[in-house]
């Protein structure tokens, strides 16, 4: 499997952008920073978007990846994820007020955008990648995937607090290599974290303390870049060589 991170960030600001992962050319992971990134021959070939939620810094781009499709005489994009996203997102953006409803364009049967609604802790096949949605705890309704290929593969986090299930899959699920997990602000700000559904540093390292992960490689995502050099001081103190910052513009292979 090839992970390409098009953007890794808590804001698109500076050139940091918001969190994308294409997974082997064909399969997107949230929508934040793809069309500035990809040519009409890359867009041509995402077939499938799998999404954690609704905000906007995960799924912004899906307007002009969509826009784009259309122009170029392409149909049909699978846009996948749990029915309570998938809502939000047919209700709050292609709605005809603030994009056109592409999931009855050029017609119901023959739409661009076809929603495909997966089940939380079911495992689904998407091309060769099986995917598996975990209710995380957000300000909205998010999940978090497993993501595997031939039994091997990764876990992302999304948007989350302080969470249970995810962590305990995470300590039971076998071939799991690393784990991508939200780290937006710095430990001071523990209680905006909390507020906002997100982690700091020693957030994080208490979760993987408690469900006995000490160990798992783990990339950090979604810093706030206006707190990167913070965040990155706190890493350092915290002498462990399995934490890493996820770099824009990487493509990891398993
Ligand atoms: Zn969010
Ligand atoms: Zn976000």
């Amino acid at each position: 499997m090839e992970i390409r991170v098009l953007g890794c960030y808590g804001n698109s600001i500076n050139g940091f952008k918001t969190t994308s992962y294409l997974i082997n050319d064909s399969l997107l992971i949230d929508a934040g920073a793809v069309t500035e990134f990809l040519n009409d021959d890359q867009l041509r070939k995402i077939r499938h978007i799998l999404i954690t939620h609704s905000h906007l810094d995960h799924i912004k781009d899906l307007v002009f990846i969509v826009d784009e499709l259309v122009m170029m005489g392409e149909f049909n994009i699978d846009l996948i994820s749990v029915k309570q996203i998938l809502s939000i997102i047919s209700d709050d953006l292609f709605n005809n007020r603030l994009w056109p409803d592409f999931t009855v364009i050029p017609s119901k049967q023959n739409a661009i955008i076809k929603l495909r609604e997966i089940e939380l802790e079911k495992y689904t096949e998407i091309n060769g990648i099986t995917v598996k949605p975990i209710l995380m705890t957000h300000t909205v309704y998010t999940v978090g995937y497993v993501v595997k290929e031939e039994n091997r593969g990764f876990m992302l986090t999304s948007d989350t607090g302080p969470t249970k299930r995810f962590w305990e899959v995470a300590r039971q699920e076998e071939g799991i290599e690393f784990i991508i997990a939200d780290v937006s602000f710095p430990n001071r700000m523990e209680s905006l974290a909390k507020l906002s559904g997100h982690m700091t540093m020693s957030m994080l390292i208490e979760h993987l303390e408690r469900y006995d992960l000490g160990k798992m490689p783990i990339y950090i995502n979604h810093m706030k870049p206006v707190f990167i050099d913070e965040i990155l001081d706190e890493l350092t103190l915290t002498k462990r060589d399995n934490i890493k910052t996820l770099q824009q513009g990487i493509t990891i292979k398993l």
